[in-house]
């Protein structure tokens, strides 16, 4: 595209004129495009960046309710978080620590329906 101030052809994508420096177009090309990685929204639907140990753990957690997978979602928690402290620019740590939370609440129940079975 040409420079509206001083005629000067410039590149499709350029931002600002190579010859005066005036602003040719608002965004840049690269700019305007939404980078899908960066958008809180699509990093809720895709795992994009995050350690697929918090993935893991996430989804053990829910079924922790059943109390049985409860130790593997505090598992998956730990090492979840581990990797990430490991890794900083991954995702995940909210899951892994909602894995660890979930998993030892019903570990106890868990530890608890055998003492009761156990000994009564
Ligand atoms: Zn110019």
């Amino acid at each position: 595209m040409y420079c509206e101030k001083c005629g000067q052809g410039n590149d499709d994508n350029a931002f600002r004129c190579v010859k005066c420096g005036e602003i040719v177009q608002i965004l840049p090309v690269a700019q305007a495009v939404p980078q899908i990685e960066d958008t809180a929204g699509m990093r809720m639907l895709l795992p994009v960046g995050r350690s697929m140990w918090a993935i893991a753990a996430g989804y053990v957690a829910l079924f922790s309710v059943l109390i049985l997978p409860a130790p593997l979602a505090l598992a998956l928690g730990i090492t979840a978080v581990v990797h990430i402290r490991r890794n900083p620019g991954l995702h995940g740590m909210g899951r892994a620590v909602f894995a660890i939370v979930m998993g030892a609440l019903f570990s106890m129940l868990l530890i608890m329906c055998v003492i009761g079975i156990l000994t009564g």
